[in-house]
């Protein structure tokens, strides 16, 4: 049942599900209204618009229901893999394996978003010496105590080296607290030296050959771990059959955020293509419905395409945003202050490039973890984001810093000064807190001013 596309509060949603159940909408196992997940305690869901498609609502519930999935593979028996600090590159040794899930304990970084900070998982933290000094993330360590939103895993993986000192302390901390960990290094990526061979990575940066063999030696004593923990070989034709489809979420997100990106009237709100961009790193534990989540978007982005519909009016500024928000809200406030986006590097660009097929599985794997923009130059990082920016035409920047995070006090600024060295587009840096509310005139004042300046430069 095709509506005309629009962005509609939960009110409008419940409506909007009563006519789709009406209509004969067949949904996935995790189906359902969106309001079911605000009496299970997401409550931010009550300030949120949300794209009326039900593409958008099969996204929202894979989302939302992901706790209860993890409780359910637990029952069931699978494997369970706590990836931390790992933004795409184990989940794809995980999934390779049968009956084997990974998931992301660092998402836990938006539930004092979600639950509006209603649950203890802050306090948690506090108690244990992890306070507000830190990036959100710190919920996650409140999140492994309380036991309420996941449950424990078989076998918990994080990086270190080129880690920012806000995860380090906190994984270090859990460690402490009874959580063994196993630790891999991702060293700090720096350009080849003379004599060094030089090796291409996915998304153009360089990085010098015994970085990379370092990093697949490295993922091959995970894969071990991750063997011991489901009792099962790892063969590299599972590992090269993983690689492909973790290929085929990129490239369909891809095509996603290019039609999304690039269309002159805006088919999928903001707040959507971040959450859809979210499920590339880890999958939402489950990588076969993540493909079919991205497939609805797709057939929805490409019919509204199609149709010269969107969910908002022609001439919104183009709006490029770096690093992602700590309150979802912030995306729908762009749009009501006149933006849309038309790119992103919400920290994992890596994570959406295409891994290389036509090498040893775990080097690609390597080449692939150390594209990573965080363990990187920031230098290398802003220009990126100033290429990506240009090709894709934004008329402004947005750089949104994470409170507490470590990397944000200085990486910002300097993203800031190259890019406004780079392109002649205004460039405005702004920190979101985990729930906006309080600032929220002060953000909407901002980027109704930047996106004022926006329609100046147009016009003059
Ligand atoms: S400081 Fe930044 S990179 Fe580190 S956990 Fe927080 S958001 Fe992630």
């Amino acid at each position: 049942m095709n509506l005309a596309p629009a962005r509609i509060g939960l009110d409008q949603w419940d409506h909007r599900y009563r006519e789709l159940i009406a209509a004969g909408l067949r949904e996935p196992f995790y189906g359902g209204p969106l309001r079911r997940h605000l009496l299970d305690g997401d409550l931010r869901l009550r300030s949120l618009r949300f794209d009326n498609s039900p593409a958008a609502l099969r996204l929202w519930n894979l989302l939302l229901s992901e706790e209860d999935r993890l409780f359910e593979a637990r029952r069931k028996g699978k494997v369970i893999i706590a990836t931390m600090k790992d933004l795409g590159s184990v989940p794809i040794l995980a999934f390779s394996i049968p009956n084997t899930i990974a998931f992301y304990p660092d998402g836990a970084w938006w539930v004092p978003c979600i639950m509006e900070q209603s649950t203890c998982d802050l306090k948690i933290a506090d108690e244990r010496g992890i306070d507000e000094s830190f990036c959100p993330v710190r919920a996650m360590l409140g999140a492994f105590v309380s036991g309420e939103h996941f449950p424990r895993p078989d076998l918990i993986t994080c990086s270190v080296g080129a880690t920012c000192d806000d995860f380090s302390a906190i994984a270090q901390r859990l460690e402490s607290l009874g959580w063994p960990i196993f630790w891999w290094e991702i060293p700090a990526r720096r350009c080849p030296e003379a004599g060094e061979d030089e090796v291409e990575l996915p998304g153009g940066f360089l990085a010098p050959g015994p970085q990379v063999r370092h990093v697949a030696a490295e993922l091959e004593r995970v894969k071990g771990a991750i063997e011991s923990a489901a009792g099962q070989k790892l063969e590299a034709a599972m590992l090269c059959e993983g690689i492909r489809k973790a290929n085929r979420v990129r490239r369909l997100l891809s095509e996603l955020r290019r039609l999304v990106f690039t269309a002159a009237t805006c088919p999928l709100p903001a707040l959507e293509l971040l959450i859809a961009e979210m499920l590339a790193i880890h999958y939402c534990s489950d990588r076969n419905e993540t493909i079919e989540v991205y497939e609805d978007l797709l057939c929805e982005v490409r019919r509204r395409v199609g149709m010269g519909q969107g969910v908002l009016d022609d001439g919104t500024a183009r709006v490029f945003w770096v690093n992602p928000v700590a309150d979802l809200r912030a995306m729908n406030l762009l749009e009501e202050c006149g933006g849309r986006l038309c790119g992103t590097e919400f920290l994992f660009c890596h994570a959406l490039d295409e891994i290389p097929e036509n090498l040893p599985p775990m080097e690609a794997l390597a080449r692939m973890a150390l594209a990573d923009p965080m363990v990187g130059p920031a230098e290398d990082r802003a220009r990126r984001i100033c290429r990506e920016a240009r090709e894709l035409g934004a008329e402004a920047i947005v750089i949104s810093r994470i409170p507490g995070a470590s990397h944000c006090a200085t990486e910002g600024s300097m993203i800031r000064r190259i890019a406004s060295a780079a392109l002649d587009v205004p460039v405005l840096e702004i920190e979101v807190p985990p729930i906006s509310d309080a600032i929220s005139a002060a953000l909407r004042n901002r980027l109704e001013a930047l996106v004022e300046t926006v329609h100046q430069r147009r016009n003059a």
